[in-house]
């Protein structure tokens, strides 16, 4: 992983983010309290603001300034989470270099185990691992074939969009909406519709990087 793919991320992400306000917005005003959009869009504010800071330095103390920094900023149920995602790539950058598509797939595996285990939820329960479940397993099962790129980002597109698309019938059991019970049905869950935005982008990314 690159610092300066790191860098065009953010960017894009921030882009993403704010292009999807109306949406997130109303997302969680369905099944939560309404501030997701701005949670996501104050963490993006922060890191765009960080980016001269970032540039020198080497992609394992990248990720980890932007965990340290989001645990602070974005805040909600969703802050600590995505920090703790950050964090853990951190830790798997510093242990030794991930560059290859497959060690990237396992990096991104780990960091989502590492949501499961901090947030104490998994599969099934309405949230954004809804969406990060099936694109960590499609990721490591392309990249265990030694699928082509693009083939990987265009099956965690899928992945992600099904994922995601997939908790508008669920019940929460987790997070603000499981207090809604039966009533959170018909409404997708608003971090697993923030991650898909999320994914989409830096995958989209990451096919013109590897075109360039
Ligand atoms: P809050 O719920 O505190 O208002 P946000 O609105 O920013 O925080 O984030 C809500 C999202 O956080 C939910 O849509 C859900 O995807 C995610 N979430 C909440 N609790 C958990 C959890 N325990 N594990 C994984 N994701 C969670
Ligand atoms: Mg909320």
């Amino acid at each position: 992983m690159r610092t300066e793919f790191i860098l065009a991320a953010i960017t894009a992400v921030n882009d993403a983010v704010l292009n999807s306000e109306a949406e997130l917005e109303s997302l969680d005003r369905e099944i939560g309290d309404g501030d997701h959009f701005i949670n996501l869009k104050r963490g993006c504010a922060t890191l765009l603001a960080m980016r001269e800071e970032l540039a020198p330095l080497p992609p394992a103390d990248v990720l980890q300034r932007i965990g340290m920094k989001l645990l602070s900023t974005i805040g909600g149920a969703s802050g600590p989470l995505i920090a703790t995602f950050f964090m853990t790539m951190a830790k798997v950058e510093k242990a030794g270099d991930i560059s290859t598509l497959a060690e990237i797939s396992a990096a991104f595996t780990a960091s989502v185990e590492a949501i499961k285990q901090r947030g104490k939820a998994n599969a099934g329960e309405k949230t954004m691992l809804d969406t990060l479940i099936p694109v960590a397993n499609t990721f490591s099962s392309l990249t265990a074939v030694n699928a082509e790129p693009t083939q990987v980002f265009d099956a965690i597109q899928q992945a992600a969009e099904q994922g995601m698309l997939s908790t508008k019938d669920m019940i929460a059991t987790k997070g603000r909406a499981a207090f809604l019970g039966e009533r959170a049905i018909g409404h997708i869950d608003p971090g697993a519709r923030s991650s898909q935005i999320i994914i989409h982008t830096i995958t989209e990314l990451a096919k013109q990087h590897q075109a360039a």
